[in-house]
């Protein structure tokens, strides 16, 4: 088969690779969909310490059943599933507290186990084990449902924001994951709703979303008045910084207001990961500033119920499908801020 096979920096070449083949507990996939992901673009262009290559990538998927050695678990050939892609080897407090995302027992899909830029992928019988696997029950897209794993991830972060009926909320960065917090604080029924972000192209597509404002990011720091005065003077309540850029977080602090709550969803680039804040912003306003990292396994559950509902606008956030050969068009689509998702389609 045909896989995109990660070989260092800036080569994610498609290949022919060995069929997968299954040892006991294990199970094949046939890969419907698979989205690419901001990391996927971040491996490209400047490596990952944890992915030894060679490695398939892809971790945003949805597939069918199509092969099993598992007959102790209710998913079966034919169904259509999802994945949780942690998998969690041992315990220690944080998988005792449920916070399995930041155990050091973990292992992860397309990190380190071939992932589904591919028409095929074994699951590991230790995810099986786990209970990760998913089972698609209506007849939502495959390219929705490959959703639910970046869609979990914003589920971590607003699990720790408590977004309700008081609150208005600021989404820094209007890229997949910024629509999608955005979309979330309006589902929990945040009284307002603005992204802000430096490319107006990619505030237009946020436009299409329901929220109540599109905010241009400016160099001489203008767009914080305008945030302002869109909140009646007070600034937001929540900001959730969806960008990796320690200007943006900044920003966050800045706009905040009193006993405000802030995210930083991005982690900023491992090369250079200090950055100069005016922490004053924090003392002062009695600011509560939280991380967000992967997602638990409660988090991909509740975006899995979420997708499933329909009621979350999953098929606005997939711009574009492309076949698996188109790859690294994929990542340019994603750079240039051109796509929101792009659903790769590896079927052969
Ligand atoms: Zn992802």
């Amino acid at each position: 088969m045909h896989a995109a096979v990660y070989l260092g920096k800036e080569q994610l070449p498609v290949l022919e690779v060995p069929e997968p083949s299954l040892g006991d507990g294990e199970m094949l996939l046939e890969i419907e969909a698979c989205s690419v992901c901001g990391t996927d673009l971040r491996t490209y262009r400047h490596g990952d310490k944890k992915i030894v290559p060679p490695r398939i990538l892809g971790h945003e998927f949805c597939g069918r059943v199509i092969e099993s050695r598992a007959p102790d678990t209710s998913i079966q050939v034919g169904d259509r599933v999802v994945m949780y892609i942690v998998l969690v080897s041992g315990t220690d407090r944080y998988v005792e507290m449920g916070r399995e995302n930041l155990t050091t027992h973990r292992t992860t899909m397309s990190y380190h186990h071939d992932g589904a830029f591919a028409p095929r992928m074994k699951v590991p019988a230790l995810a099986i084990r786990n209970g990760n696997l998913f089972k698609v029950t209506s007849d939502i897209s495959s390219e929705v449902m490959s959703l639910a794993e970046p869609l979990g991830c914003c589920m971590n972060a607003h699990s720790r924001l408590g977004i309700g009926l008081k609150d208005t909320v600021a989404v820094i960065g209007a890229g997949p994951i910024g629509v999608m917090h955005a979309a979330l604080a309006r589902l929990q029924g945040a009284q307002k709703v603005f992204i802000l972000d430096n490319n107006p192209a990619r505030l237009e597509m946020a436009k299409g979303f329901d929220v109540d404002g599109v905010v241009l990011v400016k160099p001489d720091g203008s767009h914080r008045e305008e945030v302002r005065a869109l909140t009646a003077g007070f600034g937001p309540d929540v900001v959730v910084v969806a960008v990796s850029s320690a200007a943006a977080q900044n920003d966050a602090l800045d706009l905040a207001a009193k006993a405000g709550r802030v995210n930083f969803f991005a982690g900023l680039p491992k090369s250079s990961p200090i950055a100069p804040l005016d922490v004053n912003h924090v003392h002062y306003k009695e600011l509560v500033i939280s991380g967000s990292y992967s997602e638990k396994k409660s988090d991909f559950q509740a975006a899995f119920a979420l997708l499933h509902s329909g009621r979350f606008p999953a098929d606005k956030i997939v711009t574009h499908r492309l076949p698996l050969g188109r790859i690294e068009e994929a990542l340019l689509l994603m750079e240039s801020g051109e796509a929101l998702k792009v659903c790769i389609l590896p079927k052969e």
